[in-house]
């Protein structure tokens, strides 16, 4: 009796027989690592294994295989056209969910300027069919009976203008800036030639 030892054939045969196909000869003892390839068809993992794993009833779990086929089924399933959910019995739950989110909306006033970000407590931007006013309110506070009040939010008050004009204009630009706030009018201005042409022609 070879003792403690186990045969190489054994080894390759014990291998085979959990799912393996050995790529090296086996390395003498059972707790060496030992490159191992899944015999499974489609899977071919490799694998660096100890014999005494195989022993303790470890396997391949294809899980390349199973997540390359997930993700195959996952692209070959119908989407919808308009926003590419996976359908369900040839209808889109996400834009049917839209579509019911949009009359919640309308019912109560508001006119939805863009697709239902698809969250009951995302904000999401509303013209009041009333008042004109683009208000920004969740599906949640709609149906929690929150409308518009028609009430102007008055604007933060904004900076002089002629502060704005400074920013906007360099200030080596003389007359041609928006220069509000003066009390005498720029002078005229002139280029050389323009100012030479009014000596000559002064019509
Ligand atoms: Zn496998
Ligand atoms: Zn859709
Ligand atoms: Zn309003």
């Amino acid at each position: 009796m070879a003792g403690r030892t186990t045969s190489p054939d054994r080894a390759e045969a014990e291998a085979r027989a959990a799912g393996f196909t050995p790529k090296e000869p086996y390395p003498g003892r059972v707790l060496d690592l030992w490159l191992l390839v899944c015999s499974t068809e489609g899977c071919g993992e490799k694998h660096l294994f100890k014999l005494n794993r195989i022993r303790n009833g470890e396997r391949c779990t294809h899980q390349k295989m199973l997540r390359a086929r997930r993700a195959a089924e996952r692209a070959n399933r119908p989407k919808c056209g308009t926003c590419k959910t996976v359908l369900k019995d040839g209808a889109c739950p996400a834009c049917a969910e839209a579509r019911q989110a949009a009359e919640e909306m309308r019912a109560a006033g508001f006119i939805p300027q863009t697709r239902y970000p698809g969250r009951f407590t995302a904000s999401w931007p509303q013209k009041c069919a009333e008042c004109g006013q683009i208000r920004r309110t969740t599906r949640k506070r709609v149906k929690d009976g929150n409308r518009c009040t028609h009430r102007v939010v008055a604007e933060p008050p904004m900076a002089p203008p002629w502060r704005t004009a400074a920013q906007l204009v360099p200030p080596r630009q003389g007359g041609h800036g928006p220069i509000i706030g003066r009390t005498q009018p720029a002078p005229p201005h002139h280029n050389a030639e323009e100012t030479s042409r009014a000596k000559q022609d002064p019509r």
